[in-house]
């Protein structure tokens, strides 16, 4: 990214192994998350040209010599932050906080190869490379599903619950199938777009709200009798959706937020009354990441169908166009 709106495709130096705990890894697909959008849309800085990227699934090429656990031939996923998973944080789930945690992002996963340091605490193999028709939903562990449950977990989603999610994009909807497999018992999407209100109900949801603002919290609050949701969860990190998720909740519930906070203020007494729980930040995707292989391997959930957009590596520059514009839910580019 050269600019914001200036997406390029270009040569670059292969990645070779640079500590003794890296991986390198050839892509199978990658993809263009909404927070790829931010610097997109001059809404974070772009000082030089960068590369970009940091959802990722591939075969492994090579390894640094004190990598143990995964080896050349296998087919991996990662997170967007290396963990080496074994620090108190990563032990207590937090990966995303590790006390040596690297941005994948600053490696830039749209590319044909990418350098994952810490491939031991980071990667996490498949039983076997799976078939073509598997690899969306694997790229979609590597960061929109697993942000999207953890959204759920720290929403405290679970059977008999009512939830809420504001944010139809990736990680959102992938919020209502993570809601449903943990056991809500009701799922309510704020959505205004047709095609994207109808994969939220083939991933669970069962109410969609269409306003939003005050007009769309009065709607929740119709929905529930007055009370208003259990668990919410904050998909998308502007100020109004942080004010409707928390307006949304029921006094004693739950918001998990996941959506990059932009331009967010929230006052400690905006805070205090509403007696609302708050938990989110950058998702420790890796924590989740051996389960939800299992869930995707054994056919158990489809989270692959938000990538409604698949283009060649070189047109990386449409794939953003087609996002920024709301043509396309997620872009999938293959290398
Ligand atoms: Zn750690």
């Amino acid at each position: 990214m050269y600019a914001p709106g200036d997406v390029r495709y270009e040569e670059r130096d292969d990645p070779t192994i640079v500590e003794p705990t890296d991986a390198i890894i050839r892509m199978t697909a990658t993809c263009i998350c909404g927070s790829d959008l931010w610097p997109y849309r001059a809404a974070q800085e772009v000082r030089d040209p960068s590369p970009f990227g940091h959802e990722y699934v591939g075969i492994v090429e090579e390894v640094g010599p004190q990598v143990s656990s995964i080896r050349p031939g296998q087919f991996v996923i990662g997170s967007f932050f290396a963990s080496d998973n074994t620090c108190p944080h990563c032990r207590a789930g937090f990966q995303t906080a590790c006390v040596d945690r690297r941005p994948i992002g600053s490696e830039g996963a749209q590319a044909e190869m990418l350098r994952v340091p810490l491939a031991d605490g980071t990667l996490v193999a498949t039983p076997e490379v799976p078939d073509d028709t598997m690899v969306p939903s694997l790229l979609a562990a590597s960061d929109v599903l697993g942000t999207g449950w953890f959204a759920a977990v720290a929403a405290e989603t679970g059977p008999g619950r009512t939830v809420a999610v504001v944010g139809d994009g990736a990680v959102g909807l992938l919020g209502v199938l993570a809601a449903r497999e943990l056991g809500a018992e009701r799922i309510i999407v704020f959505s205004r777009h047709e095609p994207r209100q109808k994969l939220a109900r083939e991933y669970g949801a069962t109410d969609i709200v269409e306003e939003r603002g005050d007009e769309g919290v009065a709607q929740i609050l119709d929905l529930t009798d007055g009370v208003g949701a259990d668990s919410v969860l904050e998909c998308v990190g502007t100020d109004q959706s942080f004010k409707q998720a928390i307006a949304s909740t029921r006094p004693g519930g739950t918001v998990g937020y996941v959506g990059v906070p932009h331009g967010v203020s929230l006052g400690a007494k905006e805070l205090f009354g509403p007696q609302v729980g708050l938990r989110g930040g950058p998702a420790p995707v890796r924590r989740f990441l051996p389960e939800l292989v299992e869930l995707i391997w054994n056919g158990q959930i489809d989270p692959g169908q938000v990538f409604d957009l698949v283009l060649p590596l070189s047109e990386v520059a449409e794939g953003y166009r087609a996002m920024d514009e709301r043509r396309a839910i997620k872009t999938l580019l293959q290398p």
